[in-house]
């Protein structure tokens, strides 16, 4: 079986050597002509070894071989066995007695597992971390580290992002699995105990500080209804009523801090329910009614059939952030359209507006705690800063996130997406 290169090569002679014939008949010149061809042929191939020779001194093997014919599927040959080479490379610094040695001094856990997972090698911390034994290699990963979260995320193939699991009570790991070499995988885990549990400590005294001013807020706000009930003087009217407001909103924050709270320590271990999103859908309709002005226009279109697995209260919460924030910051009035339906990517939520917009360079920043665009109307708009922090916490609690188009002074589009395993079908249980 002839090359392509080859094949390419004797087409072109047959072709020139045809016009050069032909220029024989028609003028009977042999020498003249043979010697022409010679010339012409030896040439061309001098010229293109040339190149080749300039391409492969290059340095960098380009993935377009420069000439054409013979030359260019040598060109080719090589740049394919040179990509070969490198991928093997790839595999054998991994396998390498140098990288061992220096993963040996790393801190962190190292494993690394062949295409079926079988593990291939560890260093020590994966011993002391992981508690995986050195009998262990040759053995598949998923007998050796069964916790559910670890195996989810060595099958889903999504290894962008770590995965954070505790393997005993006390310990917390973060883990990475990076891909090298045909599905070789190399498994990092990093010690997160002591920031984790930093993060334990803030979370344990924001949610102790929010319980505690509580009570006392509670007193404040009696005692300050009861003075506006009183007979007073007038000029008393606007300071009382000023800090009635002001314990409105300091109780609107705390109850967002605890929310924030709840949501980052429960709902790790609770059970999963049935959400009725469509009826949940009604209610907040009438809610959303309740907050709109009459130049708003509310649009809900609901798929009612559609329903998902998750947490229905922390849900419910994320759904009417989104429209009051649309309504709020709507202050013109316009179109707000709720949207709740499905395809095959799995269940949509959006919530349009006609109103402010954001502008792009806060876009990012919106889920911060307490951070907002404009500090000003957000306060007189009754905003705790908290809202969108809440939605996007109880999101990653969904597995999904919170995605924001917006022109500014045009309107905003926020949107989220819910995976097809968590769809379900109310029309399927009837
Ligand atoms: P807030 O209680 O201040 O509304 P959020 O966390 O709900 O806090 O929102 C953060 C900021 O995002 C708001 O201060 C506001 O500037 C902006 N924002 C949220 N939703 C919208 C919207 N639909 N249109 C314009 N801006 C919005």
């Amino acid at each position: 079986m002839l090359s392509s290169g080859i094949k390419h090569e004797l087409t072109w002679i047959i072709g020139v050597l045809s016009v050069f014939l032909a220029f024989v008949w028609l003028t009977g010149w042999w020498y003249f002509t043979l010697a022409s061809f010679v010339v012409f042929y030896v040439g061309r191939h001098l010229w293109s070894m040339a190149k080749f020779e300039s391409w492969i001194q290059g340095g960098s093997i380009e993935a377009h071989p420069p000439s054409s014919g013979l030359w260019s599927e040598l060109s080719y040959q090589v740049s394919k066995k040179q990509r070969a080479l490198e991928k093997h490379a790839d595999l054998n610094f991994y396998k390498s007695e140098q990288f061992k040695a220096a993963s040996m001094l790393l801190p962190s856990a190292v494993v690394s597992i062949d295409q079926r997972n079988y593990i291939e090698w560890l260093n020590e911390p994966a011993m002391n971390m992981l508690g995986i034994l050195r009998q262990d290699v040759g053995r598949r990963i998923e007998a050796v580290i069964r916790h559910p979260d670890f195996l989810d995320y060595l099958k889903s193939h999504d290894y962008e992002s770590s995965q954070t699991i505790s393997l005993d009570q006390s310990r917390v790991f973060e883990i990475k699995i990076i891909e090298y070499f045909e599905n070789h995988k190399l498994l990092i885990a990093t010690d997160i105990t002591e920031l984790y549990q930093l993060a334990q400590i803030r979370r344990d005294f924001v949610a102790n500080a929010s319980h505690e001013l509580r009570t006392p807020l509670t007193v404040l706000h009696g005692y300050l209804e009861l003075m506006r009930d009183m007979p007073h003087e007038g000029h008393w009217d606007t300071p009382l009523e000023h800090m009635h407001n002001q314990t409105l909103r300091m109780r609107a924050i705390i109850d967002d801090l605890l929310t924030l709270s709840s949501i980052e320590a429960d709902s790790i271990t609770a059970e999963l329910e049935e959400v009725d999103v469509p009826s949940m859908m009604q209610h907040l309709h009438i809610e959303a009614a309740q907050l709109a002005k009459p130049e708003h226009h509310l649009v809900f279109e609901v798929d009612a059939c559609l329903a998902l697995k998750g947490f229905t209260e922390p849900l419910k919460s994320v759904f009417m952030n989104l429209i009051s924030n649309a309504i709020r910051y709507s202050p013109d009035g316009g179109e707000i359209k709720v949207r709740w339906y499905q395809d095959e990517q799995g269940a949509h939520f959006s919530v349009s507006d006609q109103g402010l917009g954001v502008a792009p360079e806060h876009i990012p920043r919106l889920t911060e705690r307490f951070y907002r665009v404009n500090k000003d109307r957000s306060r007189t708009t009754g905003g705790t800063g908290l809202g969108l922090a809440i939605v996007k916490h109880v999101l990653e609690k969904h597995d999904s996130h919170l995605q924001v188009s917006s022109v500014l002074g045009k309107g905003s589009t926020f949107y989220c997406r819910f995976a097809p395993a968590r769809v379900i079908l109310l029309n399927d249980f009837e």
